[in-house]
């Protein structure tokens, strides 16, 4: 094919085609009108700028070797050529010239702004000797590694355990925990699949064609649906970009969502539109009917009375007073959930769970709805996550772990689904511990979490962090405050196996650095990544690699032998190698394909970046099993077990695989809250959430702000040095309702202060009727800061000063955006002066005292700004004032042991499992 044949009217393709990905000829579009002709190599990698593991396609210029662009790879089952404007962005990170190129270790106090480069050898002996000494002294519990972003499968928990520490900490608890908790007590399967693209009604409770979890692969399958013929209904406060695409918007108060999901849910029992044959086989009533009705006849038909009598109250008017919206439109919606039987897809995942008290219950009241349309692992339905991701496994797993962190899963909080992350400064602050060695990786605590001033306090204080190490592709608030800034590659720059539930299938991806990819295709061999990325940006599977070989020198502590090569026994193990042997031992289907396509099954991942396992995925649950002939039935139950271990449930004659859950069936009734001190949540159930109406005094003028929802074009802290991104998105104004703003004096562009529990921040008014009265909401993503020249990006980030101020501190910025002079000639065409205003620095911490999650949103007085003052972009936070309040969530909790002496009920996983013993006190 030529250039010339790939014009209008002939037969333009819409990729290039993957035979012809080593020579693709493109005109240079900076000759126009001059027809010059580049030739490139196109590399499938993964985008790295937010979960959803879309397929990149990095073209690589052959005559410099530079990457010129990224576009999407047509070959990815789940973005299928589609990306999002983050996705192209990387090059913007590639190529900014102000990204971190090599190891930096502080040269002055921490926090001081004084760096001076050291080697990666200087960085791996400290690092890896000061671990060793924890390790020899029995102080494992001092070394923690807490992520923002993963973006790969298994292999940190496979480091982890190979160090055999209890040092994974994430940044779960304040993104997802509420809801997967909420899910994980239905089914064990802690996050929802929904088959959008088959579906007859989907029903979200967030942005996901904008900005919700998955979104490009999301949002191409809503749309897909929608094209079908289903219907789209989005429960949101704020008139998104989604609602505005659904056939029905619900514009929910903050927190009711379960009010109305429960009256749809008592619609469709009283109208007869359950699928009560799927109820009765599938769901744990019979256990809900001895808990809770000891003396009726165990019946379905008395459970049916029973359920109908427990929801009684949540009646549509009832749901309409919580929420606000019409019960009209809640019959109507509910009506069409329930004859879309069977094809019924849904999805929570931050948004009003992660928002609110008792989030959690939210998805078990959405999942209500699955369960009672039997649209549960169905075509059209929502299947448990697990049943659509692929995990890798290894040639040898360590053993779980026999240490129990307690700053990470401390009692208080026993069934929290996550570490409880976002307290870990309060907690050692109080002194339940001290960390010797940190490691914080492509996680940004100081700006992301809430009170990020108490993470600044602990940051800086030596005895409670010995060393703090950065691993980050980018410059962030959190790595100023470090002792080694270690610049790690972004997504063309480094080797991860990914896979998401997107899609009724299963499928896995490869990103690679593709500087090294495309060299290798050239016939050069490379020992390692950081050999062609640029300047001394390594790659994390090397680090780890590396680490683990200097705190184990000599093999003595059981360490390196993990870290050894499974082709090459005591040799050092290589990153190709590490893929390889998953390639070619652990991807059900790859080696076969491979060999059709007469390359090894690494050599078909380099050149594709992704395959499809398996598509259509659903009913695993009704899948027989074979069972084994010692097994034993339970009578009662009909749990199937052999040696001590549940292997099926029997569902009519037949047995089956069933759920991960204690009683092997869907629980719309859990023991587990019950046990564990949460009697009265033990059905799905509403819980007014701390921002409730009935909180709010309109006497003190007070407002609910919604903080959680974010841009589609910017990512946490990455899109900091995304030049295209920042150009788009760089403020974040104050929605207010017309009446609200006219209550108060304010007009669109007027400058507020918004005054929280902890301290306040200044921004502008944007005046809309797109939000409810009395709610107020800021997006998240921006008003970044650098505290000193070359700490931060200039694209995005003001210089601010942060000074003490009575018993907080004061966050003023001192200039804003502007042209610079960099080697990019865009940097001087900088046109924006704003980089928005931060929020979460003024919102104290407030745990769940169930699922452990944060819950962002926050009770506010918003009033128009001080003259004399206020200024754009201050933010004040008063950290004495957030440790009472967090003591006042403390004492919400109900502590644990539970039932047998449990830290936590064995049933419940963890991100990084300890041995079982670790799980009794
Ligand atoms: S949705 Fe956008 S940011 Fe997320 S992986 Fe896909 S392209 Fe990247």
């Amino acid at each position: 094919m030529t250039i010339e044949r790939l014009t209008p009217g002939s037969d333009l393709q819409a990729y290039p085609p993957a035979e012809r990905w080593d020579d693709w000829p493109e005109y240079d579009v900076k000759q126009w009108p001059r027809r010059v002709e580049k030739r490139y190599m196109l590399v499938p990698t993964i985008c790295f700028n937010c979960e959803a593991a879309c397929g990149l396609l990095a073209y690589v210029d052959k005559q410099t070797m530079r990457v010129r662009k990224f576009e999407g790879n047509p070959l990815h089952p789940a973005s299928r050529g589609r990306n999002c404007a983050k996705g192209p962005a990387t090059i913007n990170q590639i190529n900014d010239p102000e990204r971190i190129l090599y190891p930096l270790r502080r040269a002055g106090g921490r926090g001081e702004g004084k760096w001076r480069r050291v080697s990666w050898d200087e960085v791996l002996d400290e690092i890896g000797g000061r671990i060793r000494k924890a390790f020899l002294d029995g102080r494992r519990n001092e070394v923690m590694y807490h992520v923002g972003r993963p973006g790969h499968e298994r292999v940190m928990d496979r480091i982890l355990k190979a160090w055999r520490i209890d040092g994974h900490n994430s940044h779960t608890n304040v993104c997802s925990a509420s809801a997967r908790l909420g899910y994980a007590l239905w089914s064990g399967y802690d996050r929802p699949s929904p088959d959008h693209a088959n579906a007859r009604f989907i029903l979200l409770l967030s942005s996901h064609l904008e900005a919700g979890h998955y979104f490009n692969p999301h949002a191409q399958r809503i749309i897909d649906g929608k094209l079908a013929g289903a219907k789209l209904a989005v429960m949101d406060p704020r008139l998104s970009n989604t609602a505005s695409m659904a056939d029905y918007w619900l514009p929910t108060y903050p927190g009711s969502e379960a009010a109305v999901l429960l009256a749809m849910a008592q619609v469709i029992l009283d109208e007869g539109l359950a699928d009560l044959e799927y109820v009765e086989a599938w769901t744990n009533w019979r256990q809900y009917m001895a808990d809770a009705h000891p003396g009726e006849e165990p019946t379905f038909a008395s459970f049916l009375a029973a359920l109908k009598q427990h929801y009684r109250d949540y009646t549509p008017a009832f749901a309409e007073a919580e929420s606000g919206v019409p019960r009209d439109k809640i019959v109507e919606v509910a009506r069409l959930i329930g004859r879309a039987r069977g094809a019924f897809a849904s999805h929570v995942w931050r948004g009003t769970a992660s928002g609110n008290l008792g989030g959690w219950q939210v998805a078990r009241a959405l999942q209500l709805l699955t369960v009672l349309t039997a649209s549960m692992g169905t075509r059209g339905g929502t299947s448990p996550h697990g049943w659509n991701k692929y995990k890798p496994v290894f040639w040898e797993e360590p053993p779980g772990q026999k240490e129990w962190n307690e700053l990470l899963f401390p009692k208080e909080w026993p069934l929290s689904h996550y570490e409880m992350s976002f307290l870990l400064p309060h907690f050692l602050k109080e002194g339940r511990g001290k960390l010797d060695v940190y490691f914080t990786r492509v996680y940004n605590p100081v700006w992301t979490n809430p009170d990020g001033l108490t993470w600044m306090e602990v940051l800086r204080d030596e005895s409670l962090v010995g060393l703090h190490a950065a691993l980050t592709p980018t410059w962030s608030e959190t790595a100023a405050f470090a002792d080694f800034v270690l610049p790690m590659g972004h997504s063309g720059e480094r080797h991860d196996i990914q896979s998401q539930e997107t899609q009724s299938g299963r499928w896995v991806s490869f990103r690679q650095p593709v500087l090294r990819a495309a060299r290798e295709r050239l016939g050069e061999s490379h020992r390692y990544t950081y050999e062609t990325n640029p300047g001394e940006v390594w790659e994390e599977d090397e680090f780890w690699i590396e680490l683990s070989w200097r705190i184990d020198p000599d093999g003595s502590q059981g360490i390196r032998r993990w870290f050894e090569s499974p082709y090459k026994p005591g040799e050092k193990l290589t990153v190709s190698e590490y893929y390889q042997w998953i390639f070619e031992n652990a991807v059900p289907g790859l080696p076969e394909a491979a060999a059709k396509d007469g390359r090894t099954p690494l050599e078909y991942m380099r050149r594709y970046g992704a395959f499809l396992i398996e598509k259509d995925v659903h009913g695993l649950d009704r899948k027989s099993v074979a069972v084994p002939p010692d097994a034993q039935t339970d009578p009662a139950t009909g749990i199937v077990s052999a040696g001590g271990k549940a292997v099926g449930v029997k569902v009519g004659e037949e047995v089956v695989a069933g759920f991960p859950t204690p009683s092997r069936k869907l629980e719309i009734f859990s023991r587990t809250l019950k046990d564990w001190g949460w009697p009265e949540e033990a059905m799905p159930g509403y819980i007014r959430s701390h921002v409730h109406r009935a909180e709010m005094d309109p006497v003190k003028g007070e407002m609910m702000l919604l903080p959680t929802f974010r841009l589609p074009t910017l990512i946490h802290t990455r899109s900091g040095n995304a030049k295209y991104l920042n150009e788009i998105s760089h403020r974040n104004p104050l929605w207010i309702h017309t009446e609200d703003a006219e209550r108060l004096g304010i007009v669109t562009g007027a400058l507020v202060r918004v005054t929280t529990e902890i301290g306040h921040f200044v921004n502008r008014a944007w005046v809309t009727e797109s939000i409810a009265p009395g709610v107020v909401a800021c997006s998240h993503h921006l008003g970044r800061w650098r505290l000193h020249e070359g700490e931060g990006s200039r694209w995005s980030s003001p210089r601010v000063s942060i000074t003490r101020q009575g018993d907080g501190w004061l966050v003023r910025q001192l200039e804003g955006l502007g042209p610079f002079e960099s080697p990019d000639p865009d940097s001087s065409r900088i046109w924006w002066s704003d980089g928005g205003v931060h929020q979460n620095l003024t919102f104290p911490v407030h745990p769940d005292p169930v699922s452990g999650m944060h819950c962002w949103h926050q009770k506010v007085v918003v009033s128009r700004a001080r003259p004399g003052e206020d200024r754009y972009g201050d933010v004040f936070a008063d950290t004495n004032r957030s440790m009472q309040v967090y003591r006042e969530w403390l004492a919400k909790a109900r502590p644990g042991p539970g039932p047998g002496g449990l830290r936590r009920p064995l049933w419940l996983d963890r991100p990084l499992r300890p041995a079982d013993e670790m799980f009794r006190v």
